[in-house]
């Protein structure tokens, strides 16, 4: 069953070389007492260590079964720890920290047995020993002589064929010894049992055989094996493997026993969860926040229908803005620049059917609704070079301005008036300048001004006339032409006289806004031209001959020339068709029905009928959403670093736990546990410390949005801004987990690599 041929082994102590055992052949007996005799230093642990497959041997051979171990792996050698041997030490070596019972199991518990079997069977070890009603205490609750006893119900609970004991009565007065003695003799009835004792006594008392050793040599043997007594029974290896419940129990128990350590790490650990924690429940707080205020205040911002939806190409942009003007410039000028036509547009048609759908929108969704007319002006301005009539219309520009609301403030929310005043009452010109004081060409020209540079002063003190369309238009047979006088179209007295009452540039916070220029121009004067005009004999005269006064040809029925005709009517001061139709929200879910809507209405249509519409706050909310995630993602990048830290501090309480549990790692290898076991033992340490820590820090977030809260309440009267999300919350802690489950790793292998045999040497 078990034999050992010519075994030697040598420890090496820097240069010095101990040999610890030389050339050993002993052969034992299925069934026997030995007692191994010897003085201090003479190889009697080593021996033991060898034969329990807690050490190896440099050279010879143990034969198991008949089989050399030579070739045996450090699984064999676990299994057949587990399964074959039964450990007693002087020392005891209990595991302190779990129950004497759990102390028992444990063999039981490497090796995979149901936790019911496990019970009964330590328990019925410990009944062997007589100490059953003892089974819940801690190992220091014991005395020596009970703390051996308990070592021996380990030993035998698993039924190993054999028990190693390496001087079992060394520590223990000589009564408790002979108790124990009896004890071992009682279970080598029906067992191999190897003791190494240094008192001759005992051993000729009750062994059955004693060897003696003196410097690494067996020096006798009392009771050799014979030839003809070749033992040939078996020794049974099974499996072992521990459980991460099993691991986790061990180390939840070693972290009860130092309560006060655990929770100042888990703490310590905790304060890169706490700063992220914090930071994403600012940021969905303020994203919260941010959102009511652009469901309040954006939401108020109309949805624009206009005849024309310009769309700026990107490279247009471009070449608008660049160029060496400074933004925001505080001289009274306008820079001029060259007219800008490369926008893309998009000639909505705003037609009878489209605004009866506009009427039929559910009035419950709007908080206003206004509907923009054109009105053309025959506009003449006086400059040096004579009188010229304004034609081009590219510079007309329309405010997003409510004209039913005016109080609102749409104007001075979004706009700085640089010079003069605007009074609606009165009829007048607005000029808009960019956000670099600019001004197209054209729009210059048409106030009868040129340069590169004008003063506000000249611009406001340009005076411009606008003609009645009956003195404009002079009638010829059935054809209209205009009249060329323009001198005297410009002081006849029927003209309406005009200055630009105000220049106003969009704020700088505006900008998406209020970008552009062009001019704009009161309510006064549209309504002006329009009574001016009621009784207009040529707009009479074209809508009963129903023709066109430019082209002097009659209008056709074919698609867009009803629209010509509208716009021409309008031109003429006569129709009040609308050219843009502003939507004013009730609020931002009634913006997201009112758009469906209008979508609705594009959605069977040809691409020229497609009415387009524009809303400037769907813009800016994209834009707002985007930066608060960046500045959330640099936060928590940066204390993310705290994280990193907090690892690197869990690697270092786990390498101090590891030289804490050294003994047990001794102790749980001599038992039969895998390096993989021992591994376990921490990573579940570090798993327990990490759950801890996730969960103390996010309920320390937890309790410090609350005063966070107050402090912004103060600052900003927001209520309430962190709020930490639940799943924010689950995936800190399970992150928190992996790190310090990484951060325990290096330590977790250093345990696992720890030499059985010098772990359990250590104190
Ligand atoms: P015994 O148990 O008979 O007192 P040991 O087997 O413990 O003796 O030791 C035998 C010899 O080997 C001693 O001289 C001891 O110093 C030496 N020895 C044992 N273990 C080691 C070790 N891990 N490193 C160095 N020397 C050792
Ligand atoms: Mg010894």
């Amino acid at each position: 069953m078990l034999e050992l041929k010519k075994i030697n082994k040598s420890y090496k102590t820097g240069t010095f070389v101990q040999q610890a055992l030389k050339d050993v052949s002993i052969e034992f007996r299925k069934n026997e007492f030995v007692a191994i005799l010897g003085a201090s230093g003479s190889g009697k642990t080593t021996l033991l260590n060898i034969i329990g497959g807690l050490d190896r041997y440099d050279s010879g051979d143990l034969i198991i079964n008949n089989k050399s171990t030579k070739k045996f792996k450090a699984i064999d050698w676990d299994r057949y720890r587990n399964n074959c041997i039964g450990f007693i030490f002087q020392s005891y070596n209990l595991i302190p920290h779990i129950t004497i019972l759990d102390n028992v199991e444990m063999g039981m518990t490497l090796s995979g047995v149901n936790s019911k079997t496990r019970k009964r069977k330590a328990k019925e070890a410990l009944k062997k020993v007589g100490l059953l009603e003892h089974s819940h205490k801690k190992p220091n609750q014991l005395s020596g002589g009970q703390m051996q006893r308990v070592a021996i119900a380990r030993a035998l609970v698993n039924n190993p064929d054999i028990i190693l004991a390496d001087e079992p009565t060394g520590a223990l007065d000589t009564k408790t010894s002979v108790q124990i003695m009896d004890l071992i003799q009682e279970i080598a009835k029906d067992k191999l049992v190897i003791m190494v004792t240094h008192n001759p006594e005992l051993a000729h008392q009750y062994a059955t055989r004693i060897i003696e050793f003196k410097d690494g040599k067996k020096l006798s043997d009392s009771n050799p094996v014979t030839k003809e007594e070749k033992d040939t029974s078996t020794l049974k290896i099974r499996k072992t493997a521990m459980s991460f419940r099993t691991a986790l129990k061990l180390s939840f128990n070693n972290i009860k026993t130092k309560k006060g350590r655990t929770l100042l790490t888990a703490f310590a650990s905790s304060i890169g969860i706490i700063g992220i924690a914090l930071i994403l429940s600012l940021s969905n707080g303020f994203k919260i926040e941010v959102d009511k205020f652009e469901k309040s205040s954006l939401s108020q911002a109309p949805i624009v229908i206009s005849t024309q939806a310009m769309s700026m190409s990107e490279e247009t942009i471009e070449k608008v803005t660049s160029n060496d003007l400074k933004k925001y410039p505080t001289e009274d000028k306008v820079y001029v620049q060259d007219d800008m036509m490369e926008t893309v547009l998009h000639t909505n048609i705003l037609s009878d059917e489209y605004i009866e759908y506009i009427k039929k929108i559910d009035k419950q969704l709007l908080s206003g609704i206004s509907y923009q007319t054109t009105t053309g002006f025959n506009i003449i301005n006086h400059s040096k070079d004579g009188y010229q009539l304004v034609t081009n219309s590219s510079y007309w520009i329309l405010f997003p301005t409510n004209p039913n609301t005016n109080e609102n403030g749409i104007l001075e929310d979004n706009y700085d008036v640089l010079a003069g005043e605007i009074d609606e009452s009165v009829p007048g010109l607005i000029l808009q300048v960019d956000s670099k004081n600019r001004i197209y060409k054209s729009t210059l020209e048409a106030l009868g001004l040129s340069g590169d540079e004008v003063s506000f002063e000249e611009i406001l003190n340009q005076e411009l006339k606008v003609v009645m369309n009956d003195e404009y238009y002079l009638q010829y047979g059935e054809a209209f032409i205009p009249n060329q006088d323009l001198e005297t179209l410009y002081h006849s007295e029927n003209s309406i006289s005009l200055k630009v009452q105000a220049i106003i540039r969009g704020k700088e916070d505006k900008e998406l806004i209020t970008s552009g220029s062009g001019f704009a121009y009161t309510n006064a004067l549209t309504e002006l031209v329009i009574s001016k005009n009621k009784d207009s004999k040529i707009v009479k005269a074209q809508q009963e001959k129903n023709y066109n006064i430019l082209t002097n040809q009659p209008f056709d029925d074919s698609v867009g020339s009803t629209n010509t005709k509208e716009i021409m009517l309008g031109y003429l001061g006569a129709e009040t068709t609308p050219n843009v139709i502003y939507l004013y929200p009730k609020d931002f879910d009634a913006k997201q029905e009112i758009t469906n809507y209008l979508d609705q209405y594009n959605e069977d249509k040809e691409a020229e009928e497609v009415v387009e519409y524009t809303d400037m706050a769907a813009m800016i909310s994209s834009l707002s959403g985007n930066i608060m995630d960046a500045i959330t993602i640099v936060l928590v990048a940066f204390s993310s670093i705290s994280l990193v830290v907090s690892s690197i501090m869990i690697a270092i309480i786990t390498y101090i736990s590891v030289l804490e549990r050294i003994k047990e790692i001794g102790i749980l290898r001599a038992l039969g546990a895998r390096k993989k076991d021992i591994k376990r033992v921490f990573n579940a340490e570090t798993f327990i410390i990490g759950l801890t820590s996730g969960f103390l820090g996010i309920l320390i977030a937890y309790l410090l949005t609350i005063p966070t809260n107050q402090i912004i309440e103060n600052l900003s009267g927001l209520a309430n801004v962190a709020k930490l999300n639940i799943v924010h919350a689950i995936m800190l802690v399970i992150i928190n987990v992996i790190l310090t489950m990484i951060g325990g790793a290096i330590p977790s292998r250093m345990a696992s690599k720890k030499d059985p045999v010098e772990a359990l040497r250590t104190e």
